[in-house]
């Protein structure tokens, strides 16, 4: 079951902990092929001859264990100590500038560890304030305490950018839940079979003592009905239940035994977004029917305005307390960033501007650690494939541009078709030397594109709020120009690498198609 923004986040093989379990050896191949067993103990020949590895295609080769390719990139020192440590999916076990909202949590939760009800926690702030992280922090906290308390008290954590439906969230939940009272349902039987065998044994005077039951029939009774309840336990299918019924199994599962249940919601805007607030609703209006449990929901949202569009009972009730994450400073950022590179990287690997490069830019981007934690971990990378010793400034640099090329490729990709067009007409028309492109000019070459590609063409007005659009998204910059008598005009010009951003839209199978563009462009300037 999905339930966690990091799944799928651990594949990528780490710089530092080659050889040991794909080494040459390990499927047969003679070990002395390879004294060093991993190829980097060796370290004879550093360069290798790529003319040699690709035309020697061995008419009669012998099996031999390796040719070298990767032995020299095996060479060297890495620069990573544990590269793990700078991806989104570690959860830090210290949070450095979260103290007051990791407390104001605590200060709420603690009511449920005294069995308590918590009111529900609407916390607030942009992507990469260590939201996701506290909240996660906490609710493992809260977890231990509550087992070495011996108080009832569970913690589900759900991504609603994941499961962003409501049938999915409930069902979710409820087989969660499913599975945890199976397990308790199951221990429980377990204890009382122990019982029964005692009451079997006519060695045992008093089976019974210190137990629930005054009777052998009462034990019995309890007995086949955990198993009536063990039987009876139906986890929810993914899809083809009626609502209500998802919900009903779901209440159920949860009512089962008493205990204090926390709901956390992350990325909870999307699901309203999506699917509207009839989750919410449901979950907020539960503890009113709930008899043996006690439900609380923390809501986690990057979109501050997202209550807007809530049901004002909703609304009310999700926001009792409200946690607002802001973003971090430059100075925050070094001190998040020291404290993950002191593990993640060999001693002495970092020049000393590395760190404060790598928060300044974050910095600039609305404070985000995640940002800065790409950064650094993606200005290693780049120093590991100069083969350098250390991480500089310039892989800083490096590291800024390639993420920023890298979230443009990946908008550029995802945007619809009307909006490439716009966007490439404005590319073949800088591409041949038109300075401050207007909207008119634009629109020209686009439905030009729109013929040759067999795609409607809309009118004047609505490229004129593509181009808006793509402003916003910081494709181009278009900034209106007074003409005069001849009203407004806007001149558009582009924000991105163009080569990089052509060769995106012509990946496009569509405009793939386009062939030969020069001719539209030139017949543009014979109008
Ligand atoms: P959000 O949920 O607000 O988008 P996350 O909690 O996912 O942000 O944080 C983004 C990344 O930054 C994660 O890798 C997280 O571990 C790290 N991070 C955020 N805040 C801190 C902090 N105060 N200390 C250490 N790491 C942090
Ligand atoms: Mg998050």
């Amino acid at each position: 079951m999905r339930d966690s923004d990091d799944a799928g986040e651990e594949s990528e093989a780490d710089g530092g902990g080659h050889g040991s379990t794909v080494g040459p050896g390990a499927d047969g191949v003679p070990a002395e092929s390879d004294p060093g067993g991993t190829g980097i103990a060796g370290g004879s020949d550093v360069d290798i001859d790529i003319e040699e590895l690709i035309l020697d295609d061995g008419s009669e080769e012998p099996d031999e264990a390796s040719r070298g390719l990767f032995d020299d990139l095996l060479e060297g020192e890495p620069i990573f100590e544990n590269k793990e440590v700078l991806r989104p999916s570690y959860t830090p076990h210290r949070l450095p500038h979260r103290e007051e909202q990791i407390n104001n949590m605590a200060t709420i939760l603690v009511t449920a560890l005294r069995g308590d009800t918590p009111s529900n926690i609407l916390i607030y702030g942009k992507t990469g304030t260590g939201k996701t992280a506290s909240a996660k922090f906490v609710s493992e906290e809260l977890e231990s305490t509550s087992k070495k308390f011996e108080v009832p008290c569970e913690v589900e954590y759900i991504n609603c950018e994941v499961t962003d439906t409501q049938y999915r969230v409930l069902a979710q939940l409820a087989n969660k839940f499913i599975e945890k009272n199976e397990a308790v349902v199951e221990e429980r039987v377990s204890g009382l079979r122990d019982v029964r065998d005692r009451v079997e044994d006519p060695e045992e005077p008093a089976p019974l003592a210190g137990t629930e039951f005054d009777s052998e029939a009462a034990l019995d009774r309890r007995l086949e009905e955990l198993e009536a309840d063990l039987e009876a336990f139906e986890p929810v299918p993914m899809t083809g239940w009626p609502t209500d019924r998802v919900y009903s199994t779901f209440f159920d599962a949860v009512d089962y035994h008493e205990r204090v249940v926390v709901i956390m919601l992350d990325e909870i805007d999307k699901l309203v977004e999506k699917s509207g607030d009839d989750t919410l609703y449901n979950l907020s209006r539960m503890n009113s029917e709930l008899e043996n449990s006690r439900v609380s929901i923390i809501g986690i949202s990057n979109d501050l305005k997202f209550t807007d569009f809530l049901d004002p009972r909703v609304k009310s009730s999700l926001g009792e307390e409200e946690i607002v994450f802001p973003p971090y400073d430059a100075t925050q950022l070094r001190d998040i960033l020291q404290q993950r590179a002191d593990v993640a990287f060999k001693e002495d690997t970092l020049s000393e501007d590395v760190i404060p490069l790598c928060a300044a830019f974050a910095a600039q981007e609305h404070g985000d650690a995640r940002r800065a934690l790409d950064l650094l971990r993606t200005a290693g990378e780049l120093a590991e494939r100069d083969r350098t010793d250390t991480v500089e400034e310039n892989h800083v640099r490096q590291a800024q541009e390639k993420i920023e090329l890298d979230r443009v490729v990946e908008v550029v990709r995802t945007l619809p078709t009307q909006s490439k067009l716009v966007l490439y007409a404005t590319i073949l028309l800088e591409k041949n030397g038109v300075h401050n492109i207007n909207t008119g000019e634009v629109f020209n070459i686009y439905k030009r594109l729109c013929g040759e590609v067999d795609a409607d063409v809309l009118t004047q007005r609505r490229v004129t709020d593509l181009i808006s659009e793509l402003d916003m998204l910081g494709i181009v910059n278009a900034v209106v120009v007074s003409k005069g008598r001849y009203g407004r005009t806007k001149e558009i010009s582009l924000s991105v690498p163009i080569e990089e951003t052509e060769a995106v839209l012509l990946s496009d199978s569509r405009l793939g198609e386009i062939e030969d563009v020069q001719p539209f462009v030139q017949s543009r300037f014979d109008n």
